[in-house]
């Protein structure tokens, strides 16, 4: 029997082949679109569990689709799609529930008219599974930490099909797998969150010629080194990618915080003659969280992320010389610390936390790229992450050994790998950053 004939019989009306809306549906992510055997698409905790324990049992691989912005696209085993599993709700206590296929929009729509936030990503349609369970950095980040530091509990699918309840009492190392580990541990049907206030927010953007891009990064940082936990902001240094896309530094920002305080905290970077655009004002929670494109633009991004513990002027001018190339460049810089940098870095599986600051640094080739190009574009790049000491699976678009060894410190890898071998021993969880069991 097929394993969607078999899924068809133990989970009626779930389980979809190719051809179907809900098959396509599963099956294209925000990479590209895969061809895996089957597309299940679970109401219930039940429902994965009996879906998740026949595929392991079989030896498919099972890939966990939240809002598909991680996933490449899959072109064997199983997809969960847990598209149906996306309810938001503010319980009694306090804590926020959300289904483990929500998005982050579906969050928002529930928590700004509260007056309430978690501490998440940036933009609207990423889901809240693949960037929860990988950290999650977003516009509260200095004043919650990441998304996972806002975590109280979750319901975990197990390779085994169990249901497990577990937080800080109940299977204490598989929640600290859980948070920042990734989709390696099994299936997460709900997640627990303590959100924080959400109101009272001021932000906007602020843009600059490409005149002198030192300049900005260096007031940028010492913005950010002197001001407030409720103080957050990304740089982007965009290379020229079209006439309607004017290259050169765009700061995103948000203070919880009056209009009048922004603008003394800013006063550097409001002051550099190199600004084209001021643009501040009040800002809704949900409204900070920003479209994503329709799907990964056509070039070849040549680079990598990594934490940065200290933005030196010597960091900063590695990362201004990296723009400043023959090849396009695009440079991001995220702020951290704040809270973020007060989580002992063993308390999660998100051991970076003496970073200063996040960095994406990536050339921005055509597709059809030749080695030479790629080369010189990633000696680059490589130049300016020589500042950082770890990367951000989030935004690592490679996978491997070698991406899993610097996303993990060894110790915190070593635990990683025994968690999983517990709970996962054949690997089922493969298709995403694999940690591989312990032997
Ligand atoms: C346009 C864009 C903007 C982004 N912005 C941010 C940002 O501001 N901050 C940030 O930190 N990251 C950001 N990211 C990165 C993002 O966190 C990751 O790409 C993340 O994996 C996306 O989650 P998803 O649920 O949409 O992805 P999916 O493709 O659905 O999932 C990715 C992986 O997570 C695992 N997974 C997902 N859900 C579950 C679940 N419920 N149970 C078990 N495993 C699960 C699976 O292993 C899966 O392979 C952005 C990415 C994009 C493309």
């Amino acid at each position: 029997m097929s394993i969607l004939s078999e899924l068809s019989e133990r989970v009626p009306g779930r389980a979809h082949g190719p051809g179907t809306t809900e098959y396509d549906a599963g099956a294209a992510v925000f990479a590209g679109v895969g061809e895996p055997e089957v597309v299940v698409r679970p109401r219930t905790a039940a429902e994965v569990a009996t879906a998740v324990g026949l595929a392991a049992a079989s030896g498919l691989a099972i890939a966990v689709r939240s809002g598909g912005h991680g996933l490449m696209p899959v072109d064997d085993g199983l997809v969960v799609d847990l598209a149906e599993l996306s309810s938001v709700e503010v319980r009694a206590d306090g804590l926020v529930s959300v289904g483990g296929g929500a998005r982050w929009a579906d969050v928002a729509a529930v928590l700004a008219p509260r007056g309430l936030a978690i501490s998440s990503g940036d933009t609207r349609d990423v889901g809240v599974g693949g960037l929860a369970l990988g950290g999650g950095i977003g516009w509260f980040v200095r004043q919650q930490g990441l998304t996972v530091d806002a975590l109280r509990e979750v319901e975990l699918v197990t390779a085994a099909g169990e249901v497990l309840t577990v937080d800080a009492e109940h299977h204490p190392d598989v929640f600290w797998a859980l948070r920042g580990g990734g989709g390696n541990f099994g299936v997460v049907t709900r997640f627990v969150f303590q959100a924080v206030p959400g109101d009272g927010l001021v932000g906007g953007h602020v843009h600059y010629d490409q005149s002198d891009v030192p300049a900005v990064l260096r007031a940028w940082r010492d913005v950010m080194r002197a001001g407030p936990d409720e103080l957050n902001s990304t740089l982007i240094v965009m290379p020229p990618f079209a006439p309607e896309m004017p290259a050169g530094p765009q700061l995103a920002v948000a203070l919880q915080g009056g209009e009048q305080r922004l603008r003394e905290l800013l006063e550097p970077l409001l002051l550099l003659p190199s600004v084209t655009e001021v643009s501040l004002a009040p800002v809704a929670y949900g409204d900070l969280l920003e479209d994503a494109p329709p799907g990964r633009p056509p070039f070849l991004f040549v680079g990598g992320n990594g934490f940065v513990p200290d933005l030196s002027d010597e960091a900063l001018d590695a990362i201004a010389r990296a723009y400043d190339r023959d090849v396009p460049t695009m440079v991001l810089l995220r702020g951290l610390r704040g809270a973020f940098g007060r989580v002992a870095p063993d308390a999660t599986a998100i051991a970076h936390r003496d970073a200063e600051a996040l960095l994406i640094v990536n050339g921005v080739l055509p597709p059809d790229a030749g080695p030479e190009q790629i080369a010189a574009a990633k000696a680059g790049s490589d130049a300016a992450l020589a500042f950082t000491t770890g990367t951000y699976g989030n935004f690592a678009m490679e996978r491997g050994e070698e991406v899993i060894a610097s996303m993990y410190p060894p110790a915190t890898l070593e635990r990683l790998r025994r968690i999983k071998a517990e709970l996962d021993p054949n690997n089922a969880f493969r298709q995403n950053h694999n940690i591989t069991p312990a032997g």
